[in-house]
This record gives structure tokens, sequence and C-alpha cells, in this order.
């Protein structure tokens, strides 16, 4: 839980100055940058120059020298320069158009040492020319190209990643306003967000924070600092969260986690900081990170690059809520559609511990998000938003603001005044044909299946003495998985728990499976994760809890048979007769709770039916109208109830007759 602890020294406050240090260098210096490669271009250009003059041949300029035409001589390395009189000068002017004939050039050749002597003779004045260390050796030659290509790689790098220097407090462009979105009041509330009324509910209480913070501090009290909105894609979290700013009349910064992934390592995690001292300065407010899942990762997986920066980004963020203090006014808004791949550091106690289911709306909230969208529009006297509703089951808010746009589209482009069921119907088989590649949509048969199987599941846990209550039924799909569920809460926290209730809560969990049973004569796939739980319940009925008469109050927990108490070779620490017993009394169990189960549907069976109808049209089953229906669940008699002896015979093979020839 608390790995981030290890982590924590990278957060030190002079890693501060480890991020603007590239960015610094590059930026900062743009003036240096310049010059550099002005310099470096003076130094490139120096040495490829050729001197001036007019260039002739070695002999001729001896040659020259010998008829007396010169009047002085530099000698370097490399060159013999000449300076010729002035009549030589008239008269090469005339042979030829060269301009530059106040120099005669030539390469001088090395080990000519008879060039002096001639010098000397003829009385020429002659020197030599002072060369630097550098000029003439090939060191520019290599230095110059390189620190041009290094100034020009660095000035793209900073261009591609678009967004070089954006710390760097020097150059002041780009702070962190220029990413996050401050909007000083959001404009929206709840009124534009329809159906999840549940999550408003929980998020009243942030709102009322948020109006009189001094209502809840003056006694000391903590308002959570993160709330965690959790849902499908398209189920309005976003607009939830711009709603809450909006009815708190509060400042709302908002950010998406994928802003704060940048390839330059710090440059996150800086900007985390800054936010919060942002939002400090304008408390109360809300600051939103959309798509947490994008920083939130779970630390150490995945190899790719950019990975270091987004950890570093999440220490940031973590440290950062480490260190405020909700009553600051400060509350933290986050939304995920995927709250399983997040880092549990996240989570924990103190962070984003709060969590707000946003689910794809029902029936109900369906209709409401239709009105909500159309009252924009024009809309005409024959449509019925319920009809529509109804037909639109696996969509969400987008989907549902989506086909009503469409809807008003396809009118318009009919050249019609007003929206008519038509338009609505065609705007939704076209949202719908793309939603069915993306996303799991029921058919009516499958729905149907999922009816059953839920009003089993209720049906059983009001019939046996010691299940949960069941608090609301559903087939509505919730993502990762589950068609339907039956929500049941218990009525107070369960330390122990007798054999009784484990029975009847494998009763419960065999429930949706007896009910495609009896109904359709045929089972589905869709128990198979009440069947694991189911299995699992049994069998440490049966192995650790000692609830089994036959195997006795012994405890083969898996652990056991995991580490040191298992024999070589993974077997586990009891006989093969034992674990042969076990899978008898665990199949035992589950059968005989079957049967069991199956007796409470058949006695049930006008009311499944009726509830599975009721479902298949509102989606939803709760409150009062669920307590109607369980109000008139019929428990077993005692004389109907199933022989629940846990203990079987072991299938014992009579011994067999010694073989007469030993
Ligand atoms: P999420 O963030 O959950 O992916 P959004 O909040 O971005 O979804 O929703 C996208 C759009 O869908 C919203 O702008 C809104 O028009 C519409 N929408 C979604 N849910 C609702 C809702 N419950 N009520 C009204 N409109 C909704
Ligand atoms: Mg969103
Ligand atoms: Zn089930």
């Amino acid at each position: 839980m608390d790995n981030d602890n290890d982590r924590r020294p990278n957060l030190s406050p002079d890693s501060g100055s480890g991020d603007s240090g590239p960015s610094s260098f590059l930026s900062g210096n743009g003036i240096w940058l310049l010059l550099l490669v002005i310099l470096g271009a003076f130094v490139a250009m120096r040495y490829f120059q050729e001197p001036a003059g007019h260039q002739i041949s070695y002999s001729e300029l001896k040659k020259n020298i010998q008829e007396g035409e010169v009047n002085s001589v530099r000698l370097s390395d490399q060159l013999v320069v000449a300076t010729p009189t002035n009549e030589a000068l008239k008269e090469a002017r005339k042979s030829t158009k060269d301009q530059n004939m106040e120099v005669w050039r030539a390469v001088r050749v090395r080990d000519d040492a008879g060039l002096i002597e001639l010098l000397e003779e003829k009385g020429v004045a002659y020197s030599a020319e002072y060369q630097t260390g550098c000029e003439g050796s090939y060191v520019w030659v290599w230095i110059a190209p390189l620190v041009i290509m290094f100034l020009l790689w660095s000035f793209f790098m900073r261009r591609m990643s678009g967004m070089g220097g954006r710390n760097n407090p020097a150059m002041d462009f780009g702070k962190t306003e220029a990413e996050v979105h401050l909007e000083e009041g959001t404009g929206v509330t709840f009124d534009d967000v329809a159906g999840c009324q549940e999550a408003k509910e929980e998020l009243e209480e942030i709102i009322e924070f948020l109006k009189k913070p001094e209502k809840f501090t003056r006694l000391g009290g903590q308002v959570p600092k993160g709330v965690l909105l959790v849902g499908p894609p398209g189920t309005g979290k976003t607009l939830l969260a711009r709603a809450v700013a909006g009815e708190a009349e509060v400042p709302f910064f908002n950010l998406s986690g994928s802003d704060f992934v940048e390839m330059f390592v710090g440059v996150g995690a800086a900007r985390v900081r800054d936010l919060f001292e942002q939002a400090k300065k304008k408390a109360p407010c809300i600051i939103f990170v959309d798509e947490l899942d994008a920083i939130g990762k779970q630390r150490g997986s995945g190899g790719f690059q950019g990975n270091d920066e987004r950890e570093q980004t999440l220490n940031a963020l973590l440290v950062e809520m480490d260190g405020f203090d909700s009553r600051s006014g400060v509350i933290l808004l986050a939304a995920t559609n995927r709250p399983e791949i997040l880092d549990p550091a996240l989570l924990r106690a103190g962070r984003f511990d709060r969590h707000i289911n946003v689910d794809r709306p029902d029936v109900r909230g369906r209709e409401q998000i239709l009105e909500v969208h159309t009252r924009g529009v024009v809309v005409g006297d024959d449509v019925d938003l319920s009809i529509i509703a109804a037909q639109t089951a696996g969509m969400v808010g987008s989907d549902l603001a989506n086909a009503v746009n469409e809807a008003a589209l396809l009118a318009a482009r009919r050249g019609k005044d007003e929206v008519e069921m038509d338009d609505f119907q065609d705007a939704i088989e076209r949202v719908m044909a793309g939603l069915e590649k993306r996303s799991r949509r029921l058919s009516d048969k499958e729905r149907n299946i999922v009816a059953f199987h839920e009003s089993g599941h209720a049906i059983v846990a009001g019939a046996v003495e010691h299940a949960d209550k069941v608090h609301k039924v559903s087939i509505v799909s919730r993502g990762l998985g589950a068609l339907g569920y039956t929500l049941q809460l218990p009525m107070e926290d369960r330390y122990l728990m007798t054999r009784n209730e484990l029975r009847d809560k494998i009763s419960t969990l065999l429930g949706g499976r007896g009910a495609e049973d009896i109904i359709f004569g045929d089972i589905s796939t869709g128990a198979s994760n009440d069947l694991k739980r189911v299995t699992d319940i049994a069998k440490r009925m049966v192995r650790e809890f000692g609830m089994s008469e036959l195997i006795g109050n012994v405890n083969y927990s898996e652990d056991n048979d995991n580490q040191m108490m298992s024999l070589p070779g993974g077997r586990p620490d009891y006989s093969d007769e034992t674990a042969e017993a076990i899978d008898q009394e665990v199949h035992g169990i589950i059968q005989n709770l079957y049967r069991r189960t199956v007796k409470i549907l058949e006695k049930n069976s006008d009311l499944l039916d009726e509830m599975a109808a009721y479902l298949k049209e509102n989606e939803v089953l709760d409150g009062e109208k669920l307590e109607s229906f369980m109000d008139r669940v019929e428990p077993l008699d005692d004389d109907e109830e199933v022989e629940l002896s846990l203990s079987q015979p072991p299938a014992s093979e009579a011994p067999p007759a010694a073989a007469p020839g030993e």
C-alpha cells in the first residue's frame, strides 16, 4: 500500500533544479544560441575563405622575383604572398583581367630553401606571418559543424516536444495557466445533469462544503480531499464535476490526466505543484483531473518511454494531496472509467478515498436525459420520450445527446419545422449501429435471460432466512462482465458467519442459475461468476471452517497447500482419500443447496414471472416496488426443506475381497 514511500526521495525540493535543468539551458539561452551559431559560422567561413590575391604558380612567382617585379613578400606556412612593384602591376593589368592584382599569391613549395636566398639577393623585403595555434589546424573544421549540429538538434527537440522551457520562470510564457483550464464559473448546474440521482446526492455534501466551509470546519471536521467519479465513458462524469462547480459557484480548474504526461522528465510534476499553488490562491475551488488513469496507472507496470515521467507526476500528485488540507477549501475531483488500473496509493485513505459511481442510466434516467437535451429542440407533438427511452437500453448520456442532435439534423434535412418521432427513430438506429461495434448491447433474448436470472437471485434471497436484504435489482449492465446485478446490503457488519448463513448465501447465489434452469430448461454462461463464489464458499466450509461432519474439524486452508506444509511436488498435506472426500463434500453441499434453490423458485414461479417482466420493462427494481415484490415471496415450509446435512456417506467401495491366490 505504501509503496509510494520509496519514491519520495525523488521529490525532495532540489528535484526542482533537476527539472528546470535541461529546459532552462535551452530556453533561457535563446540569445546564446544565436550568438553561438553566428560565431560558429564566422569561424568556419574564416577558415574556408580563400585569401585574396591573384593566384599564380610558385615557379612564376620565383621568376617574377628574379626579374625584380616584386616589392615585398609575406611568408606563411603554406603561402607566399607578394606585392608587385608599380610597373609590374601596370604590366600585369594589361595582360589579365583579374581584379586582385595588388597581391600575387602562390602556394609555397616547402623544401625550397633557395627562396630566402633569392629574396636576400634581390633585396626584397620579406616577413613571416604569425599564425595562431588553431588556425591551420583541423580543430575548427571538426568543432564548428558539431556545435552547429548540436544547436540545431536541441532546437528541434524543443519544437517537437512543444514545451521547452515551460517552467522556466525567467521566460514567463507557458505557465500552467496555458494548459489548465480555469473557469471562474462553469454555468453548468445539476439541472443539466439528468439521471444520476445517487451521484448527485453524494456530491451535495461537497457543494455545501464549498459554499460554507466554516460550517464544517468549525467543529474540526474533515471533508474528503479527493472524490473519484467512476463510471463508463459518456455517463456524464465530466459534466457532473462541472455541475458541482457551477452549483457551488466556485472556480473550476480543469485538466486532463494526459495533459500531465509529457515527454520531458519532471515537467509534469512541476505542473502539478504549480496547479496546487494556483488553486490555493483561488480557494474555495475545485481541481478536476479528468481521465485520472492516464497518470494514475499502477507504478512499475509497463515499460514504455515516458513512464518515468508519469511516475514523477503521480508522485507529485500524491505529495500535493498529502500536503494540502481540505480545510483550505480546495477539493480535488477526478474521473476515470478504469478504476481497477489505478495505483493503490492513489486510492488509500486521505487521497481519493471517496468513490462515486456514475452508472449507465436506466429507463427513467434515459428519459430525463432526453428531456434535458430536447430543451432547445423543437419537438413535434407525436414524440414520446418515454418510448425512445425504452428503445435505447444500454445507451449512455453522450449517446443520447448524440441521438437527439442527429434527429434534429435529420429533420432539418428533410425540410421539417419540428423534429418528429420517425426522425428520432432513424437517429437512434444510426447511433445504435455505431454503438453495436464498441459496446455491449443485449439482444432481447439476452435481456430476457438476465431478467429471470436476477429475479431468481432476489426471490431466493427473500425466501431464505439469513440472506442480506435486497436493495436493488437491475438489468442495466455495469461494464466489466456483469450484465445485471442484485444488490444486497448487510444490515450490520459481519465478522462471523454461521453455517446456516453460509448455506443461505450459497442458495441465493445459485438463484440466478436456478431461475434460468426452470424457466428456459437451459442454462447460460451468465452464472459463471456466481458459481465461482459458490465453489469458493463451499470449499472453505469443508476445508477451513470444519463445517463438514465427514471431514471433521480441521483446517486445510490453501496457505498450507502452497507453502511449507505442502509436500514436494505441490501435493497438499492430506491423503488422497481425504482429497477425494473433500471434493465430494463440496459437490454435495452445492448440489443439495441447488435442489433447495430450485424448490424455492418453483414455489414462487408466478412471482418470478412478474418480477422478470417488470425488470424487462423498467430495468431497475428498487424502493417500495421492490418491497411489494419481496413481501410476496413465500419461503419453503419445514416439510419442503431438502435434506441439508452436509455429511454424505463417502462413496465407499466395499473392500475388495482378498483374491484367492494371495
Ligand atoms: P464522461 O466524462 O463520463 O465520459 P461526459 O460528462 O463528457 O461523459 O458526457 C458527455 C456528454 O454527454 C455531456 O456533455 C452531455 O451532453 C451528455 N451527457 C452525459 N451524461 C449526461 C447526463 N446524465 N445528463 C445529461 N447529459 C449527459
Ligand atoms: Mg469525461
Ligand atoms: Zn447471478
